[in-house]
């Protein structure tokens, strides 16, 4: 595989999961991978070893760490935004802190890690991230404020598709189902209750999800943008 072959390619939140696949893949693929992470260092320093990539210590609740880690890669090729969190339960119940905490990573944190990408974006340049079914689809309770995190991405990536059309530069949310991952294992409590909503009854490969990442960055990619790239095994249907 070569179809990266010297790209500049940013994916924040590659140390773990979903995100590790894509690393993999995009290092497999040739590009010059860097990679933020959180908490997870050790996994973070064993996956730059493994694939070359630059692992960089970035919070993206934090703003400021976003916008300069992604100013620091210069002009990217490929940004992808992974980093998110999952907070589950009765609104009733749910602390706001930690509430406010996830639509920090998973809504402010893209909106400002992909502006700041298409300031200085290559032509042809590809911003994806990493949404979710949840987006289109909420079948159980206590998942309100992480389908609203998700279902901001569907207008972020339809708005910034047209902000940044011109230069070629395509926008858009992969939405995968439930995948396997420390999130989700596809061995936990709610495995079989997620299984029941899909036609396909199992929990997607992270592998899966950085192909479908790959197709949409690489140059057959080239037409997708301002669209939502669903890849659930049915979970919507
Ligand atoms: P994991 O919890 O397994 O991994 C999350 C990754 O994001 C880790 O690399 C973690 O790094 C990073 N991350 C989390 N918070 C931060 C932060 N504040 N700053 C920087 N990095 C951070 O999750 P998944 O791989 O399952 O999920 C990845 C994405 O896919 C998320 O956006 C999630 O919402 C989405 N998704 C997942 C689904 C699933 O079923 N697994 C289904 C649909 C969508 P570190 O440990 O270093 O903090």
């Amino acid at each position: 595989m070569s179809d990266f072959n010297g790209k500049n390619v940013l994916v924040l939140g590659g140390s773990r999961g979903i995100g590790a696949a894509i690393v993999r893949r995009f290092a497999q693929g040739g590009g010059q991978v860097a990679f933020t992470y959180a908490g997870s260092q050790e996994a973070a320093e064993a996956l730059a070893a493994e694939t070359g990539a630059l692992a960089i210590r970035a919070d993206s609740a934090d703003r400021e760490a976003v916008i300069a880690t992604v100013a620091d890669r210069g002009a990217l090729d490929v940004l992808i935004v992974n980093a998110g969190t999952l907070v589950l339960g009765d609104p009733l119940e749910l602390d706001a802190d930690s509430v406010d905490r996830m639509i920090d990573i998973n809504v402010r944190a893209p909106y400002h890690a992909a502006v700041e990408a298409g300031r200085r974006m290559n032509a042809d340049g590809r911003i994806i991230v990493i949404g979710s079914v949840n987006a289109d689809r909420m079948p159980f309770a206590g998942g309100a404020a992480y389908a609203l995190t998700k279902s901001a991405m569907q207008g972020m990536v339809r708005g910034l598709a047209r902000d940044f059309g011109d230069r070629g530069i395509t926008v858009n949310s992969i939405q995968p189902g439930p995948t396997d991952s420390e999130m989700n294992p596809a061995d936990g409590p709610m495995a079989s209750t997620m299984h029941g909503f899909m036609a396909i009854k199992r929990h997607a490969r992270a592998g899966e999800i950085a192909e479908l990442a790959a197709f949409v960055a690489g140059p057959h990619g080239a037409m997708i943008t301002g669209s939502m790239q669903t890849i659930d095994g049915g979970f919507g249907a």
